[in-house]
């Protein structure tokens, strides 16, 4: 028995990336899991697959969680097929890098609604259930941008940033009703996020790194195993940095 055996988990971006990693974690543990996708349908498929290789039941969402029209549907759909969700990852998230001065309102728009927003409304639909049962685990992805800044990253540090003064705030609400708030804070993870940025950029940040190098999606995955863990009850409205030393 796994300690999230007869736990059912959603974790949105849950095809690629850190999410897919944090998807397989929690089913190794023993969970159901819902693996939100937005545009990448057969990754989330493959790890859905792959959580069934495992014993557990899984599915696969498409909603774009900036919508809350289709996180409804999602949640509504994830109830029906799998059970009230307990574990909740808001993993999903976007950067759209320009300097201040450049930034379009599209893009601080969008980067807000699918990085702070989204998350926030997500949780709004699954929380309830959280604490009718009362008992919930509910973890944002944050970043190390929204504690240090970053240069050509005001929109996404903000919205990180906005995470941190969520978990912090919501914990206070949940505590009480069973449901424990947390954020991860990963510094830099060998992803397709990373892929636009400049090789000579990403050497920077890894010369400022004190391990002296990039994380693993595995390592980020680790952190929310422990938030998620019937353990873990007495730790909310934290911040887990996994950054290599990057910021302390
Ligand atoms: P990634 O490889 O680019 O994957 C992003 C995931 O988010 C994909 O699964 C994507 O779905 C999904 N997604 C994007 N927009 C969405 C939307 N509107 N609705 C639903 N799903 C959406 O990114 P990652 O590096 O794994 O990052 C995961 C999280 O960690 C993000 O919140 C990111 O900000 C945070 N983070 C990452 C790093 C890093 O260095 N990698 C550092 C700090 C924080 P599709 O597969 O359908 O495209």
């Amino acid at each position: 028995m796994g300690m999230l055996s007869g736990k059912i988990s959603l974790v949105t971006g849950g095809g690629r990336g850190i999410g897919r990693a944090i998807a397989l974690a929690l089913a190794e543990a023993g969970s159901d899991v819902g693996v939100n996708y937005l545009q990448h349908a057969a990754p989330a498929e493959e790890v859905c697959d792959q959580i069934r290789a495992l014993g557990r039941r899984a599915r696969a969402y498409k909603a774009n969680i900036a919508n809350d029209d289709e996180n409804h549907e999602m949640v509504r759909r994830i109830q029906e097929d799998l059970g009230v969700v307990q574990v909740l990852v808001n993993n999903a998230g976007i950067t759209r890098d320009k300097t201040f001065v450049k930034m379009t309102y599209e893009i601080w728009k969008e980067v807000l609604d699918v990085d702070l927003t989204g998350p926030a409304m997500v949780t709004h639909a699954l929380l309830p259930g959280m604490i009718e049962r009362n008992w919930g685990r509910v973890i944002f992805m944050t970043s190390v941008i929204g504690q240090m800044g970053n240069f050509g990253q005001t929109n996404y540090s903000v919205a990180k940033g906005g995470l941190i003064a969520l978990t912090k705030s919501l914990a206070r609400e949940t505590a009480k009703k069973g449901v424990t708030v947390n954020a991860i804070a990963p510094g830099f993870i060998r992803t397709d996020i990373l892929k636009d940025m400049p090789p000579e950029a990403l050497q920077k940040i890894v010369a400022q790194t004190a391990v002296g190098r990039l994380g693993e999606p595995d390592e980020v995955a680790e952190a929310v195993l422990f938030l998620a863990s019937p353990k873990a009850g007495y730790v909310t409205g934290s911040v887990i940095n996994v950054n290599g030393g990057l910021y302390m």
